[in-house]
């Protein structure tokens, strides 16, 4: 990548002459010419699990029904970033499977001119009953949140989950052909830390991809993040000593 040394930065008026030697920047480029066409959009801040790390146990406060984007404003901002360059789209949460209708969405995202993908991350905990509407709703591939391989500590870290359900959706999601299928897990000092290696260990049996994710201070749960948060640089020491466990 050729980072522009020379020239006015120029944000030009659509359909504007380019101006001969000058370093051109339109939205959808960064100050560095680095083109920036993948949007993240968040479906809802709502979820079906409460990750200790994430969410308080009780008292967390979501935005009014009413205060979210919906579908047809959604939409509408896809189109609009279309035109700005955005091709790649990325549906989060909260965990977007319990959006109303996302089939729906995803099909009229997929139909608008100008996008060329849509992949969805989630906890998979609904996906083994969705993957295949999804699928066919023009979905490309999903990113699964995984932060352990034990059922108990899956339960404690997400208040109650059902780790089984994850794997259910992570196989679903395969046969469906939702891939290349990403795994993402917070590294959490004291709940996960000793499974990083064991964690990395599934890319050898599977074609997965498995990335480790610094803890992020969330509201209502930032002591969480401040006292058990795990370097990045620590997480990969521990994958490299695992080996090929
Ligand atoms: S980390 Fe993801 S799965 Fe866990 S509570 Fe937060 S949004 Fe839900």
């Amino acid at each position: 990548m050729t980072v522009p040394q020379t020239g006015p930065l120029i944000i030009p008026a659509r359909r504007a002459a380019p101006v001969e030697g000058a370093a051109v920047v339109s939205p959808s480029f960064d100050r560095f010419g680095r083109r920036i066409d993948y949007l993240r959009i968040s479906l809802t801040d709502r979820c079906n699990l409460r990750c200790v790390y994430c969410m308080p146990a009780t008292g967390m406060h979501f935005a009014p029904k009413d205060e979210l984007l919906t579908d047809e404003e959604l939409l509408r901002l896809v189109r609009l970033t279309t035109e700005l360059g955005f091709r790649k789209f990325r549906l989060t949460g909260g965990e977007p499977t319990i959006r109303p209708n996302l089939p729906d969405l995803i099909r009229a995202i997929k139909a608008l001119p100008g996008v060329e993908e849509v992949a969805l991350t989630t906890n998979a905990i609904l996906l083994a009953k969705q993957a295949a509407g999804l699928a066919a709703a023009g979905l490309d591939r999903v990113n699964i949140s995984i932060d352990t391989l034990d059922p108990d500590r899956f339960r404690r870290i997400t208040r109650g989950g059902d780790m089984a359900k994850v794997f259910d959706g992570i196989r679903a999601a395969e046969e469906h052909g939702l891939t290349p299928i990403k795994l993402n897990a917070v590294v959490v000092r004291g709940f996960n830390d000793h499974e990083v290696a064991d964690l990395a260990g599934l890319t050898i049996a599977h074609p997965w991809q498995m990335r480790f994710i610094e803890i992020m201070p969330l509201d209502g749960v930032f002591d969480v993040a401040h006292e058990r948060l795990v370097p990045p640089p620590r997480a990969a020491r521990s994958s490299r000593r695992g080996g090929g466990r």
